[in-house]
C-alpha cells in the first residue's frame, strides 16, 4: 500500500506497537527512511517510514460501513474502523462485497427481529446498513432472477459466531421461502429444524485438539445436554456425568445458560423432524451411553507377561454395561479390547495387549463407533432435507473452521489449514475477478494489477506425485516407516521450497509458511492419524451385534479392501472431498462472511486489537484489501465527484465540458497521475481521494 509518500512533518499517523498493534501520533521530523513521532506529551519514538501509515482523519465519527470508503486502506485504518463501530454495537461492516461480522457476545435488541427482516426484503445490496440479512437477500435475489446457484461461505475461528450467523442466514432464507407458496416446509426450514441434531453430536465430533498427545481427545461436553431426565438416566444406565472418564476431561458438564432438559427435548424433536424413528433414536442414545461406559473400563497387568485384564469390579461392571447397550457378547468385547489376532502363513495366533495397548484399543473402539454414528446422522439428515423440488438452483451455506495455529499442531490442523488454503485461493480469485469485471465494464486499463497466488503452498501440500500428502500416503504403506523417516523424506524433498521450513532443533517437526502465517506441525502422529483403519476385531465385534442398528453401522467389507495393501488414506480422501467442494463452489456465485471474535474472554464490549488483526490476516480480509489497493480502491460517479471536488476548479464547471472531461480536468489541475476515467466513474489510486480531500479542506 503505497501511502508512505503522505508522511510529512505534522501529519497524523499510525505506527506499529507490540501491545496495542497500532498507536497514533504526529510526525515531528522525517529524515531519510525514518521519522520521529510524538506519541504523547512526553513520549516520542523513531520508526521506519515503511512501518508508518497515515491516519484517516476525515473518517466520520461513527466510522464507515464499508471499508472501501476509507481514504487509506491499511491495517490500522481497518482496525480502528471496526473498533469504533463495535463500540457503537455496529457489529457488521462491509469490505466491498465481503461482510465482516464481529461477535457481540450479547443479544442486540431488534438486530434480527421480524421488522428488520421486512426492511431488508428486496432492497438492493448496499442500500441499507451492512447485515447478514442483506447477504442472504442478495443471494436469494440472484438465485431467483438469474437462476444461478449461490453459496454463502461463513468462516472464522471457533467462537467467532459462525453457527449463529449461519442460523440467521437460514432464518432469513426460510422467511423469504415462506413467502413463496410451496408445498410443505422449505429446505431452509428443514435445515434449521435439523440443526439441534448435528449441534448436539457435532460439538463432540469437532474437537479443538489441544490435547493431541493422548491420541484421541474426545470432547463430550454435549452429552449431559442429551441425557437428562431421570427416566433416561435409568434407561441408559447413566449416573452422574462427573463419574465418566470421557466427560470429565472437558470439565464442562453444564454450559452456562443452557437448559439441559430443554436441549434434550429439542434434540429429540429435531430427530423426529428429520425422520429418525423412535427405535433408531433409542438405539442412538444407547450407543452414546455405551461409549460413556466403555471409557470407564480400565486395565491392569494380566497373568501372563505383556497381557492385560480388567482392573476391578467397577471396570467389569462398565464392560457388562457396554456390552448390554451395544448388544454384543461381553467376552467378545473383552477379547476385542485386550487381544489381537496375528495371521501368519501357518496359523492364526491370538496375541495379548499390555494395559497401555488395551487402553489405546479402547479409545480406538470409541472413536470408531462415534465416527460411524456421526456419519450415519449426516447421511440421514441429508437424505431427509434433499433438494428443493421446486428449484434447480440452490443456496449453499458453508460453515467452516478458520485457520488454526496452536502450540501443538497435528494432522487435524494440517487438514484444516489445507482447507483454508483452498478456500483462500477461491476467495482471492473471486476478489480479483470482481475487481476485473468492474474495470472491464468501465473499460479502463487494469493490465498491471499484480495478484499474489498461494498456488505454491497448495502444490507443496497436494501435488501428485511428490506433495506432502503423497509422501505421507507412501510412508503409511511402508511397514517400516516411522514419523522420523517421513520427516527426513520431507526435508530432502522440500529443501529448496520457499513455503517449507525444517526447524533447526528437531527431526520430527516441520513448518509450513501458510498464507496466514507459519505453522509448526508435530509429525509424530501423522502416520497413525492418516490411516483410515478399523481394527478387524472391532469391526467383527460390532458387526455381530444383536442390535440391527449397530450391526448396520459396520457392514462387512468387500473382499479386496481387507487386504493390507489396500491402504485407505484419510488425507487423500479429504483432498478429494475438498476438490468436489471446490467444483461445487466454482459453479456458484459466492458471498463471503468473515466472523471475528473480538476478544478471548468472550465478553461484550472488549476489542482486542492484536487478536482481531490476526484474524483479519488469516481470514484473508487484509489480502482482499491489498488486492483492491493494487487497483483503484476509491471510485466515485462523475456526478458525485464533481459535487465534491468541483470547488477545486470552479472554472471547469463553468466551461461547457461534459462530466467526463470536467472530472479529468480537475484531476489534471491538481497534478494527480495514474487515475482512470471509466464510462461512468472516476477510479482513483490508493491515497488519491485523501489528497483531493486535503486540497478541498484548505479551500473551505
Ligand atoms: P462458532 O460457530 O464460530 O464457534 P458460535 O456461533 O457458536 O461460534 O458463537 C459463540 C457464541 O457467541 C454464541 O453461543 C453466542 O452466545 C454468541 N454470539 C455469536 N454471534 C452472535 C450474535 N450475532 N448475536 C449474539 N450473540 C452471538
Amino acid at each position: 500500500m503505497d501511502t508512505q509518500g503522505d508522511i510529512i512533518v505534522g501529519s497524523r499517523v499510525w505506527v506499529e506497537d507490540p501491545t496495542t498493534a497500532w498507536i497514533d501520533g504526529d510526525v515531528v521530523s522525517v529524515s531519510g527512511e525514518v521519522a520521529e513521532i510524538q506519541i504523547s506529551d512526553e513520549k516520542t519514538l523513531v520508526a521506519k517510514l515503511s512501518k508508518i501509515y497515515p491516519k484517516n482523519m476525515e473518517a466520520p465519527f461513527g466510522g464507515v460501513d464499508d471499508m472501501t470508503k476509507l481514504s487509506y486502506l491499511h491495517e490500522p485504518g481497518v482496525l480502528q474502523n471496526l473498533s469504533t463501530r463495535y463500540e457503537l454495537d455496529e457489529i457488521y461492516t462491509y469490505t466491498g462485497d465481503i461482510l465482516i461480522a464481529m461477535n457481540p457476545f450479547q443479544r442486540l435488541p431488534h438486530l434480527y427481529d421480524a421488522h428488520t427482516m421486512e426492511q431488508y426484503n428486496g432492497v438492493p445490496f448496499g442500500q441499507l446498513g451492512p447485515h447478514v440479512f442483506a447477504v442472504a437477500d442478495a443471494s436469494y435475489r440472484a438465485m431467483i432472477n438469474e437462476g444461478k446457484s449461490n453459496s454463502v461461505l461463513v468462516s472464522g475461528e471457533s467462537g467467532a459466531g459462525k453457527t449463529e450467523t449461519t442460523k440467521m442466514l437460514m432464518r432469513y432464507l426460510a422467511y423469504l421461502g415462506g413467502n413463496v407458496p410451496t408445498a410443505g416446509r422449505t429446505v431452509e426450514q428443514k435445515v434449521l429444524e435439523s440443526n439441534p441434531v448435528l449441534e448436539a453430536f457435532g460439538n463432540a465430533k469437532t474437537v479443538r485438539n489441544n490435547n493431541s498427545r493422548t491420541g484421541y481427545s474426545f470432547n463430550y461436553s454435549c452429552i449431559p445436554t442429551i441425557f437428562n431426565t431421570l427416566q433416561e438416566i435409568e434407561k441408559y444406565k447413566l449416573g452422574n456425568p462427573e463419574s465418566f472418564h470421557y466427560l470429565n476431561q472437558s470439565n464442562c458438564y453444564e454450559l452456562v445458560g443452557v437448559n439441559d432438559a430443554h436441549e434434550y427435548l429439542a434434540t429429540r424433536r429435531a430427530m423426529d423432524i428429520v425422520g429418525i424413528s423412535e427405535k433408531e433414536q433409542d438405539s442412538i442414545f444407547k450407543v452414546v451411553a455405551s461409549l460413556l461406559h466403555l471409557g470407564n473400563i480400565e486395565f491392569d497387568k494380566g497373568e501372563d507377561t505383556d497381557s492385560s485384564a480388567l482392573k476391578d469390579d467397577t471396570s467389569n461392571f462398565h464392560l457388562r454395561m457396554t456390552a448390554e447397550l451395544l448388544m454384543c457378547d461381553p467376552q467378545a468385547l473383552e477379547d476385542a479390547l485386550c487381544k489381537r489376532m496375528m495371521i501368519t502363513p501357518e496359523e492364526v495366533i491370538k496375541r495379548s495387549l499390555d494395559p497401555i495397548g488395551a487402553t489405546v484399543s479402547r479409545d480406538g473402539l470409541a472413536k470408531t463407533i462415534y465416527s460411524h454414528l456421526f456419519d450415519w446422522l449426516v447421511t440421514k439428515i441429508n437424505k431427509s432435507i434433499g433438494q428443493d423440488p421446486y428449484s434447480n438452483s440452490l443456496i449453499g451455506v458453508l460453515d467452516i473452521y478458520g485457520f488454526e495455529s496452536f502450540e501443538t499442531n497435528s494432522f487435524e490442523q494440517f487438514c484444516i489449514n489445507f482447507t483454508n488454503e483452498k478456500l483462500q485461493q477461491h476467495f482471492n480469485q473471486y476478489v480479483f475477478k470482481m475487481e476485473q469485471e468492474e474495470y472491464v465494464k468501465e473499460e479502463i486499463d487494469w493490465s498491471y494489477i499484480e495478484f499474489v497466488d498461494n498456488q505454491d503452498v497448495l502444490d507443496l501440500i497436494e501435488k501428485k506425485p511428490g506433495g506432502i500428502i503423497a509422501l505421507l500416503d507412501e510412508a503409511c504403506m511402508f511397514p517400516k516407516s516411522t514419523h522420523e523417516t517421513f520427516c527426513q523424506k520431507l526435508y530432502q524433498t522440500f529443501k529448496a521450497h520457499k513455503r517449507f521450513i525444517k526447524p533447526k532443533l528437531s527431526s520430527t517437526n516441520f513448518t509450513i509458511a501458510h498464507f496466514a502465517g507459519e505453522v509448526l506441525y508435530q509429525a509424530d502422529q501423522f502416520l497413525d492419524k492418516n490411516k483410515d483403519y478399523v481394527v478387524p476385531e472391532h469391526r467383527a465385534l460390532l458387526g455381530a451385534s444383536k442390535c440391527s442398528f449397530v450391526a448396520e453401522l459396520f457392514p462387512p467389507l468387500p473382499e479386496e479392501s481387507t487386504k493390507p495393501s489396500k491402504f485407505s488414506s484419510i488425507a487423500s480422501r479429504f483432498k478429494l472431498q475438498l476438490q468436489q467442494l471446490m467444483e461445487t463452489l466454482n459453479s456458484t456465485d459466492p458471498h463471503y462472511i468473515r466472523c471475528v471474535k473480538p476478544n478471548t474472554s468472550l465478553k461484550p464490549g472488549i476489542f482486542e486489537n492484536v487478536n482481531v488483526m490476526q484474524q483479519l490476516r488469516s481470514g484473508g480480509v487484509l489480502e482482499a484489501i491489498r488486492i483492491s489497493c493494487a487497483g483503484y480502491p476509491s471510485r466515485r460517479t462523475f456526478n458525485d465527484f464533481l459535487k465534491r471536488f468541483g470547488v477545486l476548479a470552479p472554472e471547469v464547471l463553468q466551461g461547457k465540458y461534459d462530466e467526463r472531461t470536467a472530472c479529468t480536468k480537475i484531476l489534471e489541475k491538481k497534478g494527480l497521475a495514474g487515475f482512470q476515467i471509466g464510462n461512468s466513474q472516476v477510479f482513483l489510486r490508493a491515497g488519491q481521494l485523501a489528497e483531493l480531500d486535503a486540497w478541498r479542506t484548505v479551500l473551505l
